[in-house]
């Protein structure tokens, strides 16, 4: 795993990105932050889902302002409707008029930007670097339980022809073992799904546990055959960083919510 990620601001909008991935040429990414907005949480933030405690015309500005600092102004956002399950959505060039259900996205087509929408959950990114195919990923602590990103790299893989040691991927800011308590009901989950457990999933002395979302997550990506200089990691906690990110957490629930974002440039053809 490499930590190795910059920030970037642009008229006040500021973005974490990996240099790794801008080095690829053909890949615009970004993991927001909450700087650089219209929308007040408390103030000036950059939220960019609609959701209660903010207007639709709050997000529809953010969400410009992100697009154009990016360059793809021009360009559709998909988004989806994340309920926590591991469904991968595969975008092909129809744009659907509804948000798809899922949290997971997948797409080999150039020009459409995949997006998904966190405050804590872990947000990652993928890139078959030999096909160019990209997903974009939620996964929170059921997702992740579910192996999330393992199921999107078979889909990539059935559908793409993806191997994971072609593949490029990068774990954004997510709350981390420092603020994350769960309980019993996530421990008694963790133990049952997942073998290596013990590696992410700390106990505490009485029932409680500490999880760490991103430790899981590199953990999955390794078993399935990603290769650990090929795995990226921003290693920053939402909660710990509560001037940088939101942190559902780290805020009691009223919050926004950032996005990570990839799109594949468009080849421009004479
Ligand atoms: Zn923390």
């Amino acid at each position: 795993m490499k930590v190795d990620y910059g920030f970037r601001e642009i008229g006040g909008l500021k973005y974490l990105y990996f240099p790794q991935i801008e080095e690829l040429g053909w890949v615009v990414h970004a993991f927001t932050t909450r700087v650089g907005g219209v929308s007040p949480f408390p103030a000036n933030a950059l939220n960019l889902s609609y959701l209660r405690g903010d207007s639709k015309e709050n997000v529809q500005l953010n969400r410009q302002r992100l697009l154009q600092a990016l360059g793809i102004g021009d360009c559709p956002l998909v988004t989806l409707n994340q309920f926590h399950t591991d469904r991968v959505i595969i975008q092909g060039s129809r744009i659907a008029a509804e948000e798809p259900s899922g949290d997971a996205l997948i797409t080999d087509q150039p020009g459409i930007i995949l997006a998904i929408q966190v405050a804590d959950c872990a947000p990652i990114l993928v890139i078959d670097r030999r096909n160019r195919v990209i997903a974009a990923v939620h996964a929170g602590w059921r997702g992740t339980a579910q192996r999330i990103v393992i199921k999107t790299l078979n889909t990539m893989k059935s559908h793409f022809g993806t191997m994971p040691a072609d593949c490029r991927l990068a774990v954004g800011p997510t709350i981390d073992r420092c603020c994350y308590e769960v309980g019993k009901e996530v421990i008694t989950l963790y133990k049952k799904n997942l073998p290596s457990w013990k590696d992410f999933l700390f106990l505490g002395s009485s029932d409680e546990g500490y999880l760490s979302l991103a430790k899981a997550n590199i953990q999955q990506m390794r078993e399935i055959g990603v290769a650990p200089e090929q795995i990226l990691s921003a290693d920053l906690c939402t909660s710990c960083h509560g001037e940088l990110f939101f942190s559902h957490r780290g805020e009691c629930g009223t919050t926004g919510r950032m996005m990570a974002l990839v799109m594949m440039k468009q080849v421009k053809t004479q």
